[in-house]
């Protein structure tokens, strides 16, 4: 019989959750995973409706495919032993007032495109890669693999060598406009930092990484949806010996004498050695007596958050001629929807807005000759939230989608219609101001300035997820349960 090194307590079983278990388990641990809702996977759960479409709820753009592989090689494992990855040609298409342009799946393409915009682009594209490539060697396989506790860690890194490479202090937006003058390009490759939950203004020129981390590494989908991915991550920890217990809303962290005893579910007191919290930070503080809380609430409302969003999940009764797996709508000015997320905190008047179609590229997403129609709209968080704000938004979003397609009356082609939005993250996630994807990574939320992994007065309780170190998205918030789990024992 193998001796088992303690009992780890983890709450909440997203992508974060179901990694920091596995390698917690891996290492030896007795592990058991309580999760509020009804299912597992978080902000990436699925659902299926009874009229035979199945919506991922979260998360659609599938990047920097090599990280996510990691977690696969770790557990001696591929990918592919669970789910077919697809390359999406194109990889998603954007819709400017005038024309909408198509970014193609072979890197080649992309440079002739840039170049077909602006004389020279292609050449500054290359470079722009190349210097992208290199942040995403540091950032990525050195950077985001830290603890952050103290800047210290970085002292032997070649970050400290490599500082100036990195572009910590260069905003993204004039980084960009320094390669490429014509305002579409432009919009292109600032897009990927909207993930990054800030304005291109505010964000480190660091994260160009992005651009190489989706546009040259390619942009893919998992069939069976990005669901298909938590079904994995389930299956590998469940191998390790992994509990999963779900209606599980743990109520409280007891903590006697500076260290986490126990969680309270209801009346249910249930003992652990360590405790990993991988639900939304603040909400986790939520569960220890003030006392014991890293943050103060004027802690949480100083910061900037990532936006919130409106979703709305739909059925289209027939197949919808051009548009493609991914389409952002970017008739309308970024910057404009951008201030009034961050600044102005209010509805937006001419939002951008983005349209998943997966049921493009995977015939199991909706019944045959449908169509699997996911439309967000990012939004200030804390607003005030209501049914029928949201359907205006989706009066609009749909006019704009009928002019992109062709098809009239498209609203009389719904035979399923969700919506989800702020008061729904509040609701299932306990989400800090129905927030979408945490943190905003503008440089004084990066690293160590990011929430702390480590309890600082509760030695074996640690937090993680996408609003903790490294960050929002798929590939950190796995990186961050492995992170949270190595540093169980320190
Ligand atoms: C609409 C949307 C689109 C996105 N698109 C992308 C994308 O295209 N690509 C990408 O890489 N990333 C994307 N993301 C981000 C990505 O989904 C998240 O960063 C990631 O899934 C966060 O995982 P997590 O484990 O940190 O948090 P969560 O997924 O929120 O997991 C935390 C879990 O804790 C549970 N919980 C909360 N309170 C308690 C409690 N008291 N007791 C027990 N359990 C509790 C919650 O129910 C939840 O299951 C998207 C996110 C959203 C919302």
């Amino acid at each position: 019989m193998t001796l088992r090194k303690g009992k780890v307590a983890i709450i909440g079983g997203g992508i974060s959750g179901l990694s920091a278990a596995a390698y917690a388990a891996k290492q030896g641990y007795d592990v058991e995973i309580f999760e509020k809702n009804d299912e597992i996977g978080g902000r990436a759960r699925q659902f299926k409706t009874e009229n035979g479409y199945t919506f991922d709820m979260g998360p659609s753009w599938y990047w920097m495919p090599d990280i996510i592989e990691n977690f696969f090689i770790d557990f001696n494992v591929k990918s592919s032993d669970f789910f077919e990855l697809v390359s999406l040609n194109p990889q998603f298409e954007i819709v400017f007032p005038d024309q909408s342009i198509n970014l193609p799946e072979d890197f080649n393409e992309i440079v002739q495109l840039f170049e077909s915009f602006e004389k020279g682009a292609g050449k500054k594209l290359i470079a722009f890669m190349e210097e992208g490539k290199e942040k995403y060697e540091i950032g990525m396989k050195d950077f985001v693999q830290k603890p952050c506790h103290s800047w210290l860690e970085f002292i032997s890194l070649n970050v400290i060598v490599n500082a100036l490479k990195l572009d910590l202090l260069t905003n993204y937006r004039s980084y960009v406009s320094n390669y490429f003058k014509h305002p579409y390009l432009q919009a292109i490759m600032e897009f990927p930092v909207i993930f990054l939950g800030a304005s291109p203004k505010n964000i480190p020129a660091l994260y160009s990484l992005m651009n190489y981390g989706g546009y040259q590494l390619g942009t893919w989908y998992p069939m069976g949806g990005f669901y298909s991915l938590v079904t994995a991550m389930e299956a590998i920890a469940k191998k390790q010996g992994v509990k999963i217990s779900t209606n599980q809303s743990v109520n409280k962290i007891i903590v006697k004498d500076k260290v986490a005893k126990a969680i309270q579910i209801g009346d249910r007191i249930l003992e652990f050695d360590f405790v990993i919290a991988s639900s939304d930070y603040h909400h986790s503080e939520t569960l220890l007596d003030k006392e014991y809380r890293n943050y103060t609430e004027e802690y949480w409302n100083n910061k900037t958050f990532a936006p919130s969003c409106l979703i709305f999940y739909l059925g289209i009764t027939e197949k919808l001629p051009n548009i493609t797996h991914h389409t952002l709508f970017f008739e309308h000015d970024l910057d404009v929807h951008v201030e009034e997320i961050y600044t102005d905190k209010k509805w937006p008047t001419d939002p951008l807005f983005y349209a998943c179609c997966p049921s493009k590229t995977d015939p199991n997403v909706a019944p045959s000759g449908h169509e699997n129609l996911f439309l967000l709209m990012p939004i200030a968080i804390n607003i005030e939230d209501s049914e029928e704000v949201r359907l205006t938004y989706l009066d609009d979003m749909i006019a704009r989608l009928e002019y992109k397609t062709g098809v009239k009356n498209l609203k009389s082609k719904i035979d399923y219609q969700r919506s989800y939005c702020i008061n729904d993250f509040k609701k299932d996630y306990n989400a800090f101001g129905g927030n979408a994807y945490g943190l905003a990574n503008t440089l004084g939320q990066t690293a160590v300035f990011k929430p702390s992994l480590r309890n600082k007065k509760i030695k074996n309780l640690l937090y993680t997820g996408q609003l903790t170190v490294p960050g929002p998205g798929v590939p950190p918030s796995i990186i961050s349960g492995k992170i949270a789990a190595n540093e169980i024992n320190i």
